[in-house]
């Protein structure tokens, strides 16, 4: 089995959920007391977040390559960097170090595809939303048109993120509001729903919304189970 590194802590409410569900997935596979070999790296998220916030984005670069190279030290076969809007500089990471990242864009650009879906709903931070290397990779890798709410409904979106879902806060209202949100990109034509932020499956469940929902934590911990276990 390979052992699947972790760059996680951003934040760490979601990447307890990545190792649980890489654990399950191994546990449902191999069964008896099988599970996976990994390691995780978890960064101060208060540090990451004001260089987001401050737009420091070379110094958050510098300090997730860092955290990679000890992660690949440490002994990994392949990374997997546990948040969406920190794979703006997945290609950088990918650069400085030799073992593959897996690149959660691809993995749920593989996922939609699968399904024949070709416009989706970006739900997600508003670096992720508004900048390009997330939404254009899926454009121009998988050619699926993505669209994102208006920019007073991607302001909530990211507010609930940062001051609720991050800090483990899970709120009726704020559920509503999303569902609402997703409603309205559904009248636009969305033929699917991308949780474009490695939080969002604590608020949002499938049965929630009436289009296939593609939850990013769940299929990039599935992928890299079955990496690990050389089952895809
Ligand atoms: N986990 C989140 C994501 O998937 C947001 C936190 C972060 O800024 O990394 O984008």
């Amino acid at each position: 089995m390979k052992t699947i590194g972790l760059l996680g802590g951003m934040s760490w409410e979601s990447s307890s959920i990545y190792y649980k569900l890489i654990n399950e997935r191994v546990k449902e596979k191999l069964g008896k007391h099988h599970s996976a070999k990994s390691l995780m790296y978890s960064v101060d998220f208060q540090h990451i977040k004001d260089l987001q916030f401050a737009g420091k984005w070379d110094e958050a670069t510098d300090e997730l390559i860092n955290a990679a190279k000890c992660i690949e030290k440490g002994g990994a076969d392949f990374l997997l960097i546990c948040t969406n809007t920190m794979h703006k500089m997945a290609e950088d990471i990918q650069t400085a170090i030799t073992m593959p990242v897996l690149h959660i864009a691809d993995m749920t650009g593989e996922a939609i595809k699968q399904c024949g879906i070709t416009k989706i709903g970006l739900l997600a931070t508003k670096f992720t939303m508004e900048q390009e290397f997330y939404k254009g990779r899926l454009q121009s890798n998988d050619n699926i048109e993505v669209i994102v709410p208006n920019e007073r409904e991607r302001n909530i979106i990211h507010d609930v993120i940062y001051n609720e879902l991050c800090l483990g806060k899970v709120r009726d209202e704020s559920k509503r509001q999303y569902v609402e949100i997703i409603d309205k990109l559904i009248e636009q034509g969305a033929e699917g729903i991308i949780l474009g932020c490695t939080e969002i499956t604590m608020l949002i469940k499938e049965q929630d919304i009436s289009v296939p929902v593609f939850d990013t934590t769940k299929i990039h911990a599935i992928k890299a189970a079955d990496h690990a276990m050389n089952e895809e």
